[in-house]
């Protein structure tokens, strides 16, 4: 197991820029998730610290070993993709082995290995079988057993639950991020789905156009968001982006939108001193806007009607007219609201953000 360290990684095709000047460490035993949206470079990162594909600028370091140059076999890393790639030849157990005989590992040994990693996933009793009398989900524990066999330095993951129906998805999430909490090795994988980087990842690091925006646990890519683009890509129903102007009254700090005015907390203030006239977004997520008042929180009251309900059973997400503004709520699905029924929304300002022009979060 190893450490992973990204420095400077430039990657292009022609005029696009894949990969763009992009740094990032990777502990030793950490689950890191690469999150972000097709085309962001995510696949091309994890190909390079493979060797799949050479950087123009940038050093990989594994440990203290500067692997930027060399081939992928000489790094000690394996890969699951999101096609099973298991060999339909082989049994399962010829296809976990394959890597073992590569390397010539003597055949006692091999067996042991194989039956190991046959029990972490689950498919012991598969050993026998040809891929094409497996399921899905079987065949990806197959690739897993196969990638984990060797016992790699670096277990990287390119979208490997994608091609999984919804609740075997749910399921091999959490087995697989006990199988890697139990080896401990070090993995990186690739995802543009967050409720899957959220759930299995020690850390996020999403991804736009080639750069890292933020690499945070979940909890502060979703509590801390350091831009827009991280906070309208963490979270659903997305968060809520509402134009203002913060503006200084005798009362303190108000932002006024086009449709309401609402007082800002003191506690925000010497952040928004700086932004006395200036235009900014303020950010709230659908599950901080309450239909009704809650003690200990501070909440701006706004008034708005129904104009749209969707009822996922669990939750009900509202659409809100604020007078011309429409924003989402997600509410407990207690309660049957209807369409045109007039509200009191309360906004919770604690859960408040507020970004600049630029995008960048003030807090
Ligand atoms: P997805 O989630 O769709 O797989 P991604 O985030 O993994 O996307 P990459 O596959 O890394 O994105 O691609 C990043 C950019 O580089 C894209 O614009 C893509 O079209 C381009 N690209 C990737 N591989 C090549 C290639 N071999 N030749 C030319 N352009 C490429």
């Amino acid at each position: 197991m190893v450490d992973v360290h990204l420095i400077g990684i430039t990657k292009r095709f022609g005029r696009v820029v894949a990969v763009d000047d992009l740094y990032l460490d990777v502990e030793d035993g950490e689950f890191i998730v690469l999150l972000g949206p097709s085309g962001c470079g995510k696949t091309t990162t994890l190909r390079i610290i493979a060797g799949l594909e050479k950087p123009d600028k940038g050093r990989i370091l594994f440990g203290e070993r500067d692997v930027t140059r060399l081939p992928p076999r000489e790094r000690n890393i394996s890969m699951v993709f999101q096609s099973y790639a298991v060999w339909p030849h082989m049994k399962v157990f010829d296809n976990i082995a394959f890597p073992l005989k590569i390397k010539k590992y003597p055949p006692e040994e091999i067996k042991n290995r194989v039956r190991w990693a046959a029990e972490l996933l689950q498919i012991e009793d598969l050993l026998d079988r040809y891929p094409a009398q497996l399921s899905g989900g079987q065949r990806q524990r197959v690739a897993v057993a196969r990638a984990i066999v060797v016992e790699p330095d670096v277990l990287l993951m390119d979208e490997p639950l994608s091609n999984l129906d919804a609740l075997l998805r749910v399921k091999m999430r959490s087995e697989l991020k006990k199988l890697q909490q139990r080896i401990g090795v070090t993995t990186i994988y690739v995802t543009h789905d967050q409720v899957e980087a959220m759930t299995m990842g020690d850390r996020i690091a999403v991804m736009n156009a080639g750069k890292i925006m933020q690499v945070g646990t979940p909890e502060e890519v979703y509590n801390k968001p350091a831009n827009l683009f991280v906070a309208g890509f963490i979270g659903s129903p997305q968060m809520n982006f509402i134009d203002a102007r913060i503006v200084e009254t005798d009362k303190g700090y108000v932002a006024e939108t086009e449709t309401f005015t609402i007082r800002l907390p003191e506690k925000y203030k010497e952040l928004l001193r700086p932004l006395r006239n200036e235009k900014v977004i303020l950010g709230i997520r659908p599950e901080h806007i309450y239909l009704e008042p809650r003690k200990h929180t501070t909440l701006a009251a706004i008034r708005g009607r129904i104009d749209f309900v969707e009822r996922l059973g669990s939750d009900n997400v509202l659409h809100i007219d604020t007078g011309g503004k429409i924003i989402i709520a997600k509410t407990s699905g207690n309660y049957a609201y209807k369409v045109g029924q007039e509200v009191e929304v309360y906004l919770d300002l604690d859960k408040l953000h507020v970004f600049k022009q630029d995008g960048e979060a003030v807090f």
